[in-house]
């Protein structure tokens, strides 16, 4: 499958249209933001880790039941995903304290949370993403209650995947975003599962193994990167 016409840059992809109008190619760049786009900067190799990494996940969900945009890998960078109707809601679900949550509530970053806890946050770069519940979503009919419902239903889903697998690697999944869209009419993950939109912790030595290394100058952020695919694949990528 071909790239076709440009369509869309984000912050860390580029979508170029294919010859199939139900599908739409991402590349991956090298490109980081963090702090609503105020820090810029490049990740060496990142564009091709988070490529493997995200394709690894969507593959894993697959597997277990939890149907994404995925439809296959391509080359270094690019992924072949179903064109969604994207929700304009960012979905955050949290297994530890971290981050704005921290912030928010003055807990102390690491707290082990009693119960998954998911946040919606408005898809707005000039509002920068404000956090939502329920009620705004469907007063501003970014979502219907149906489909709220199945987001958060798969929402808690893929966190509880994803928190039992990384944990074999030992990985904490401290937190992470998702996005979801509509495909004729289903509600579908889709976006990325990457370092660049989860906090993963090494569990024995609770090093940060994604963004945040980046976010707070911590350096060997390309390292953090290569070692989340190396524990997601045994070694064999
Ligand atoms: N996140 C993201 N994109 C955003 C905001 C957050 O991928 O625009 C991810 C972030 O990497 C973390 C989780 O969502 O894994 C929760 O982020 P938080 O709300 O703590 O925001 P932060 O203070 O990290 O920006």
């Amino acid at each position: 499958m071909e790239r076709q016409a440009f369509l869309y840059e984000g912050k860390a992809k580029r979508i170029y249209a294919t010859a199939d109008p139900d599908l739409v190619l991402v590349e991956y760049k090298d490109d980081a933001t963090a702090f609503d786009g105020e820090k810029k900067g490049r990740i060496a190799n990142k564009g091709i880790l988070n490529n493997k990494i995200a394709a690894h996940f969507f593959e894993l969900l697959a597997e277990q039941g939890v149907p994404s945009h995925f439809v296959r890998h391509l080359s270094e960078r690019e992924m072949l995903v179903k064109k969604l109707q994207i929700i304009k809601v960012e979905v955050v679900a949290r297994n530890r304290v971290a981050g704005s949550l921290s912030k928010r509530l003055g807990l102390d970053e690491g707290v082990e949370l009693s119960r998954p806890v998911l946040e919606f946050y408005y898809k707005n770069d000039e509002l920068h993403d404000p956090l939502i519940n329920e009620y705004h979503i469907y007063a501003l009919k970014l979502a219907t209650k149906e489909e709220l419902q199945q987001i958060a239903e798969q929402a808690l889903q893929i966190n509880e995947i994803l928190v039992k697998y990384l944990a074999k690697r030992d990985i904490i999944l401290a937190d992470m975003k998702l996005e979801f869209g509509l495909f004729n009419g289903e509600v579908l993950l889709g976006d990325e599962i990457s370092p660049d939109t989860c906090r993963f912790w090494d569990a024995n030595t609770m090093e940060k193994l994604d963004k945040d290394r980046f976010r707070r100058d911590l350096g060997n952020v390309e390292k953090a990167y290569e070692e989340i695919l190396s524990r997601l694949t045994g070694g064999k990528n």
